[in-house]
């Protein structure tokens, strides 16, 4: 539709830029961020071109107002005028962008997704993206973020659904499903796009810094770094794949001490989520089910970021197959979140860096000497244990380096039945300054897991000594 002067109702994208900087990003009246490009005077009936000089933003409702005459054009006209002008203008807020979400939430990191995980980014317990359960409503989410841009500076927030912006942004473009941030012509800082239809919201870009975790998605890709201030260096986890029902997406924990030799060295478990030893990186924290394409470990220096991302040729750690045994009592501490429960486990008051991989009860038989009865605790009888004198199964290189380490025994596992029963029974031996023993089953020569004899499918039925 063009006006009598042959003038199209599109306005030139270069056009509507400047509209919504020199608006500051809002609706000149009521600040809300919804973009409707309004011809101030003279009106678009009457326009010969689209002119930032007399053109603005206004919300729907004020441009309502303005087509009834109930909003002058004078008053609209001063507005523009004095938002150009003053330093201090109201954020601009939209309603509705984060507000259509009930189930089945997703959220898409690049191409990474995460499926009903309440907290999506999680730095040191503070939630900066979160889709918590509506009070107020059954079956409804309330989102709550907050994002910084590559210096750390708040690029925007997001408050019970609604979003509110800032104006010391190059230019924001928000429509009913697109969300950009650019800093400057070309250069998208942060974009997102939601879909009603599969409740999801993609992040395709994000360049964040929350010291010392940078959070990067860029073409597609899903890169969490940690730097290390001493040696200036970054590691970066990059990771792609799909998880569901977990407790975090991306859990960061600055707390946790950063390994002297922090190189590739990956692990996944179930319970825990994907993470790199000694950074504090988790993705996927405490995910039901993922399915992971692709995942690397990029130790890098400063200059990482100018370089061409290479994705290909990643690396994936091995766990060291070995297990060994610790004598102590076990604490357990239940540590809250906003959106979640965790346990967190002390041996001697110490905090364990990773969740003991299987425990039990100590039972000691004066006749025989010092004899463990080893039980596989499955997770219903992990509870009965918390607080006893008992012993914890770990991976070997998860505490040498700890100074509680003397405490490790090394064990002899057995088979023997008795009263008909099957049982298994690990015989310890005191080592002190001892190096970590290999623990070989002799007849296979392959590494065994002391709490894989205890009472498990594998072994059943069949009769090994040791000695
Ligand atoms: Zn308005």
């Amino acid at each position: 539709m063009k006006n009598k002067y042959g003038l199209s109702r599109s306005i030139p994208s270069e056009v509507k830029r400047q509209i919504r900087q020199r608006s500051k990003f809002g609706c000149v009246i009521c600040r809300t961020a919804i973009y409707t490009y309004e011809h101030i005077n003279p009106t678009f009936i009457n326009a010969r071109e689209h002119n930032p000089d007399h053109m603005c933003i206004l919300c729907n409702n004020c441009q309502v107002d303005s087509t009834n005459g109930v909003l002058s054009k004078k008053k609209i006209r001063d507005a523009y005028n004095k938002i150009q002008e003053s330093e201090n203008v109201d954020d601009p807020k939209r309603k509705g962008f984060f507000d259509v979400y009930e189930r089945n939430l997703t959220v898409n990191l690049g191409k990474s997704s995460f499926q009903m995980f309440h907290s999506v980014i999680n730095i040191d317990g503070k939630d900066y993206l979160s889709f918590k359960p509506d009070p107020d409503r059954a079956l409804s989410y309330v989102i709550n973020g907050l994002f910084l841009d590559h210096g750390g500076s708040e690029l925007f927030r997001i408050e019970n659904n609604e979003w509110i912006g800032n104006t010391r942004q190059w230019d924001v473009d928000l429509s009913s499903t697109n969300l950009t941030i650019r800093r400057s012509k070309g250069n998208i800082m942060f974009s997102a796009s939601k879909d009603p239809v599969s409740q999801s919201i993609s992040i395709m870009h994000l360049n964040m810094w929350a010291p010392p975790f940078h959070i990067l998605i860029e073409k597609g890709n899903l890169l969490v770094g940690r730097c290390d201030i001493k040696r200036k260096k970054m590691i970066y986890f990059f990771i792609s794949g799909e998880f569901k029902y977990g407790t975090c997406a991306l859990y960061l924990d600055s707390m946790c001490r950063l390994d002297s030799d922090f190189t590739a060295e990956l692990e996944i478990s179930g319970g825990d989520g994907a993470y790199i030893r000694g950074t504090g990186i988790c993705i996927g924290r405490s995910f039901s089910s993922a399915n992971i394409s692709a995942i690397g470990v990029y130790p890098s220096d400063e200059n990482f970021l100018s370089n061409e991302l290479n994705i290909e040729g990643s690396t994936q750690a091995k766990r060291n197959g070995q297990q060994i045994f610790i004598l102590g009592c076990l604490e357990t501490r239940l540590v809250k979140f906003p959106d979640w429960e965790e346990v967190e486990y002390y041996l001697y008051g110490y905090k364990l860096k990773y969740k003991p991989a299987s425990w039990g009860v100590v039972s000691v038989d004066d006749k025989s000497g010092r004899v463990i009865e080893l039980f596989h605790i499955d997770g219903g009888v992990k509870a009965q244990l918390e607080d006893a004198e008992g012993f914890i199964g770990y991976w070997a290189d998860d505490f040498v380096n700890e100074h509680w380490a003397k405490n490790v025994f090394e064990c002899y596992v057995w088979e023997y039945t008795e009263d008909g029963k099957h049982r298994v029974r690990v015989k310890i031996k005191d080592i002190s300054d001892r190096e970590i023993a290999e623990e070989i089953n002799p007849e296979t020569g392959q590494w065994f897991h002391p709490h894989e004899f205890a009472g498990v499918p594998v072994w059943k039925g069949k009769k090994r000594i040791f000695n």
